[in-house]
């Protein structure tokens, strides 16, 4: 990273942030979810995985009490273990009671939503095309559900390449966080060369990606340069930054405001700043007071949609809180 004197910094003058930005419903809800478990029960609470996919929440989890595993084998026996936002197969299920774990699934409803399209195709005798990135584990949670039956398409040449017993027999499914265009040419791609194939009543992809999409693409064409708040392993973030540069404007990604490259800001004059869907307010707002102390006065926020989307807590945990009179 190249190092500059205060002086030398080069010059933004105008700030604008995407509304709607940072954490979705499902996000929110199992951050929420891990906090209430840690403070109705007490430590330890395992979390299979990172609850969502940003280092920020999970080192602040960690710090409160909170031991994340890869794998629910790793979960002494009888202990609490929280299932990630992801999803989970059902063998992930079948483990954990076979070790007697007390489990709290923070699964999103809306990966959720596609869990059960994809047990509904398979006991329909579809074979499933499911549009998704090898080895997320999104993928491997929907996967699970009916692994017989799914299989996995990531480009439009995927689909050229594809063979199938029964033509007439194809269902499609997505995983939530993709990106809306490139999907949408996969699914027509797919329904060109298999013009019987049926899908889900309603888009897989998410509202939250969806908006967050929508919002980055104005901003691209309003700012020089785009900076993402999210992780690297972030799907929705990673599709923030791709959506940004196809429409006109320079973009990355970055954990927070220390890893802003003095490079990318020469011959800028307007910064663009969203965040993924798991990325906590409180970086973007470090990232504005970045650029507020170097001297930037015109900051505001460009806003496309509203949103008012809210899931309710787990079950247990709606329980347990109703119980101890919180
Ligand atoms: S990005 Fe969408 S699917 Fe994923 S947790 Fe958020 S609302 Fe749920």
């Amino acid at each position: 990273m190249k190092r500059v004197a205060p002086s030398e910094h080069p010059r933004v003058t105008r700030v604008l942030l995407a509304a709607p930005r940072g954490y979705c419903a499902g996000v929110d809800r199992a951050v929420q979810t891990v906090e209430h478990a840690l403070d109705l029960y007490g430590e330890p609470i395992y979390v299979r995985k990172e609850i969502v996919h940003n280092k920020h929440v999970v080192q602040e989890l960690e710090t409160r009490g909170a031991i994340f595993v890869e794998q629910e084998t790793e979960v002494p026996e009888g202990e609490m273990v929280v299932f990630s936002a992801h999803g989970v197969a059902p063998s992930v299920h079948a483990n954990a009671a076979k070790r007697r774990l007390r489990t709290i699934d923070a699964t999103c409803p809306l990966v959720t939503k596609v869990h059960v399209e994809a047990r509904k195709f398979a006991a329909e005798g579809y074979t499933i095309v499911l549009i998704g990135h090898e080895g997320h584990e999104e993928v491997e949670g929907t996967t699970g559900e009916a692994p017989e039956n799914i299989v996995l398409v990531q480009t439009e040449e995927d689909v050229d390449e594809l063979e199938v017993e029964d033509p007439d027999r194809i269902a499609y499914i997505t995983q939530t966080t993709l990106s809306v265009d490139e999907t949408s040419s996969i699914i027509a791609r797919l329904k060109e060369k298999f013009p019987n194939a049926v899908g889900p009543k309603t888009d897989d992809i998410c509202y939250a990606t969806t908006n967050r999409q929508q919002a980055v693409k104005a901003l691209a064409k309003e700012c020089d340069l785009v900076l993402v708040i999210g992780s690297t392993n972030s799907s929705n973030s990673n599709r923030l930054v791709e959506v940004a540069r196809e429409h006109g404007a320079d973009s990355h990604l970055i954990d927070n405001h220390l890893q802003v490259d003095e490079t990318w800001l020469e011959g800028v004059e307007s910064v663009g700043i969203t965040s993924g869907a798991s990325a906590p307010e409180e970086l973007v707002e470090r990232l504005v007071e970045f650029f507020r102390g170097r001297g930037a006065t015109d900051i505001s926020e460009l806003r496309t949609v509203d949103e008012d989307v809210r899931f309710m807590l787990p079950g247990e945990i709606r329980k347990q809180l109703a119980g101890s009179g919180a």
